[in-house]
Parts: C-alpha cells; structure tokens; sequence
C-alpha cells in the first residue's frame, strides 16, 4: 500500500492506476469501513482511502480534538485488506489557507443533522468535493448510516456534474444492532450496554409498533438526549406522505457525552 501525503504524489500515483474506487474516512477504522473498502474492490481493481479528519465540519464545541486518531492500526488494517492507496494529508495541505470557498448545500442540509449541527453539511460536501478532486476516482462509497449525508453527496454529484458515481454502503452493526461507529468507543461499559436500544427502538418505528415521538420519549425516559427521531422520504428526505412507500428511519441521539446517529430504511 502506498501512503501519500500530499496531492503532488497521489496525482503521480492516480496517473499510473486504472479504474479507482474510492472511500473516504476521518479514520479510527472499523468493520463498517472494512465493509465500503470491500465494496469498493467490487467497483475497481485499485481502491484508494483517505484518513483526513475535518475540521470543517466540527462545531468549535464538538470533538475534534479528541476524535480518535490511530493511523497505525489504520495502516495495518487497510494493507490487510489489499487497498492500494492511502491519502492521508495534513490539515495544511488540504487546507493551506482558511478555506473561504465552500459548497453551498440545498436547504435539506440545515435540517435534521443540520438543525443541531450548523454549518455540518457545508464542512462534509466542501471536503469531499476536495478529496474527490485530489483523488478523481471513477467511484466513490459513502455508507447508509450517515444516510443523510450520503443523499447530500449524491445531490452534490449530480448538480456539480462531478465525474463520479457514487455507491452506497450498507450499515454495518454490532451484534446487538449498534451501527459501528468511532464515537462508540467513547462509550462507558454501562453506555455501552445501554447503546442498542437506540437502533431496538427505531427497528420498532419502522416496523409500525412505535411512532417517532414514542421513540423520543423512550430514549428520554432512560436518560438519553435525543435530538431527533424522524421518518423520512428516502428520495429527497422530505416529510412523507401516504403515498410514498420507500422510507427511513433517521435518528441522532446523545448518550452520556457520546452522539451517535443511525438510520434504518425501510
Ligand atoms: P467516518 O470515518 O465516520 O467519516 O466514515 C467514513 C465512511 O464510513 C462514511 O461514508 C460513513 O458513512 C461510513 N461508515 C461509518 N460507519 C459505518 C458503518 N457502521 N457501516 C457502514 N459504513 C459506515
């Protein structure tokens, strides 16, 4: 696996690589990563990564400082799985001055995440609009569980006319049904174990047995602070109606000091 990290040296690598599939990740890898990187392979014989944690897209009261950072194990874990390309570029080759042009999402980015993030989704598509065009594959794979991110990143493509298809991802979980996730291993052993139900209550919303607000209140009634339980129009995630069949549970939460977000089609 070669390791790049500056742009100068990824574009020589790209120059001399076919077909890429790419998968970009803030690192702190786990099997949910492993997961796009394998679907990645299906995509392209050459799979590159990139581990870039974004300050652009954390609010100055969130966690970028202590986002986990274990490039090593990172390492070991992507040469294991056959990737041929890491870019992992320090903050000032990415952004070597403040970044004052960003991309400017639709108005479905100052909602859900956005509502209790502000200013998430300009950070996320502004990145990613970089990273693709640092690394110009011909795929990218971005997973289902940061589903409305997904849908942001897909919309950018298409209005942007990006030269890139991007593939969805599946969740993937825990045994107990936690979506895995960095910020899991925030969690106490107690928040650990209390973590599942999050996921337990919105397999409920989907399946009819609970409303939203049911969930909302459940999560509050053991001690969470839910920001939001929502069910969405997969297509464009608006509100739905009765004639749209194609949904999604949507639902961000904070447990202890921990937020951990999930989403459920259905
Ligand atoms: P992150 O490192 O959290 O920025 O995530 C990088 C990519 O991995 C994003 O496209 C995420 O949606 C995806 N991802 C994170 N967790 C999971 C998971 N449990 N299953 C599948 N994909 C995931």
């Amino acid at each position: 696996m070669q390791i790049t990290n500056d742009v100068e040296s990824l574009r020589r690598a790209r120059a001399l690589a076919g077909v890429c599939a790419f998968v970009p990740t803030m690192g702190n890898l786990h099997e949910g990563h492993l997961s796009l990187v394998r679907l990645a392979r299906r995509h392209a014989p050459f799979v590159a990564v990139s581990i870039f944690v974004n300050r652009l897209q954390f609010q100055p009261s969130e966690d970028f400082d202590r986002y986990p950072r274990t490039f090593e194990r990172d390492c070991r874990m992507l040469e294991a799985e056959g990737v041929s390309l890491l870019f992992a570029p320090d903050e000032k080759v990415l952004y070597p001055q403040p970044q004052a042009y960003r991309v400017a999402p639709p108005a479905i980015a100052d909602d859900l995440e956005g509502r209790f993030r502000p200013g998430f989704f300009v950070g996320v598509t502004t990145v990613v609009l970089k990273l693709l065009n640092c690394v110009q594959p011909e795929v990218a794979v971005f997973g289902k569980k940061d589903y409305q991110q997904l849908m942001l990143i897909q919309g950018m493509a298409r209005a942007l006319d990006l030269p890139v298809r991007i593939v969805p991802g599946e969740t993937v979980r825990e045994p107990d049904g936690l979506a895995m996730s960095s910020r899991n291993g925030y969690l106490t052993p107690a928040e650990r174990a209390e973590a599942p139900r999050l996921s337990r209550l919105m397999r409920e919303v989907a399946g009819g047995s609970l409303t939203p607000e049911g969930a909302v209140q459940e999560l509050m009634g053991h001690n969470w602070k839910p920001d939001y339980v929502e069910v969405r129009r997969r297509e464009d995630l608006g509100v739905p109606t009765s004639d749209n069949r194609e949904k999604v549970v949507l639902a961000a939460a904070r447990l202890g000091a921990t937020r951990l977000i999930d989403s459920l089609e259905f």
